[in-house]
């Protein structure tokens, strides 16, 4: 039963046949690294380092960052941590970073493209994380959030190079930086895809408006199409592909993904051991099967019901 699979479900994430999917964790502070530790979690897909900083009024000092950064690298011994640097701007809004006034933050200067505007801040943060990593034993990576366009990506990577980081890679969360994976895969070491801005923006729903809350759906079929264009791009181009978005922690969903092309998997920590278990019980082919069904769904429930409907029929 599933229940017993989980009680014995430990270790490495992997499918039926062996194939290795890596379990990360999504973390925001020193606090939940420890229960992602706790949990079993085989490294960190995403550490959202603005949650670290959302009351500051000032930019953090390299010092005060490389602090913080050092005592959750501590926690990840041989093991990586991708690290995001600062996503300000809408849902995350950051004092030092963050336009006031906009009429649309969701589409404005956020993430990535604030950054750029303030390169010192951006600069500041690589070169903590450059030092916090040099003094640690895990495998440090940095990603960018809201990148829209392949020049994006290559002015990140070309930064985090010279700041000394060696592996840089994109968000994949915007439709644009999606549509166009084949070029931006050329700009950047891994992609990651964060399902939840995705969403928003294929659907065009606002993730933080309740009365839109049912267009937030990641099994939707516009959604699926753009994650297995970033993973057939990922696999031409030899460029990992993670998922860092909430739908990662949804069991089928999982599945689903690794057979749209996902390499590896990132999610709240207590989503681990039932996307572990459910992954364990499928093959790389049957992934595939499944995630050619949803791809050609006309709608996210009718994605969702053909999935289970072939695993249960
Ligand atoms: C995402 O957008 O899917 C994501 C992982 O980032 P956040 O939820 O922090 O915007
Ligand atoms: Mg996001």
């Amino acid at each position: 039963t599933l229940e017993a699979i989980r009680a014995q479900s430990s270790g490495p994430g992997a499918l039926a046949d062996g194939h290795a999917v890596p379990l990360l964790a999504n973390i925001g502070s020193v606090d939940s690294a420890r229960e992602a530790v706790a949990r079993g979690a085989e490294g960190v897909g995403l550490f959202r380092t603005e949650v670290l900083f959302l009351g500051a009024e000032k930019a953090p000092t390299v010092e005060e960052q490389a602090a913080t950064y050092r005592e959750v690298f501590a926690q990840f011994p041989g093991q990586k941590v991708v690290v995001r640097v600062l996503d300000a701007g809408a849902d995350k809004p950051l004092a030092f970073l963050t336009d006031q006034g906009e009429e649309n933050p969701a589409l404005g200067r956020r993430g990535l493209r604030a950054l750029a505007a303030h390169e010192e801040i951006l600069r500041d943060q690589l070169t903590a994380l450059a030092q916090a990593a040099a003094g640690s034993d895990a495998i440090v990576q940095v990603m960018a959030p809201m990148v829209s366009t392949a020049q994006e990506a290559q002015y990140f990577r070309d930064l985090a190079h010279e700041l000394g980081i060696a592996i840089a890679g994109v968000m994949v969360e915007v439709p644009s930086c999606a549509i166009l994976a084949d070029h931006v895969a050329q700009h950047a070491d891994f992609m990651s895809i964060g399902t939840n801005d995705l969403t928003q923006y294929t659907l065009a729903a606002d993730r933080l408006l309740g009365t839109v809350a049912t267009f937030q759906n990641p099994w939707h079929p516009s959604v699926l199409r753009l994650i297995e264009t970033v993973g057939s791009a990922g696999a031409a181009h030899d460029v990992p592909v993670g998922i860092c978005g909430e739908a990662a922690a949804d069991p089928i969903l999982a599945v689903v993904l690794v057979g749209l092309g996902a390499t590896s998997l990132s999610m709240s920590s207590s989503a681990i051991a039932d996307v572990r278990a459910e992954l364990s019980m499928h093959s790389l082919d049957d992934a595939r099967r499944l995630a050619a069904l949803a791809v050609s769904a006309e709608s996210a429930e009718a994605a969702r019901a053909a999935v289970l409907g072939a695993i249960h029929p």
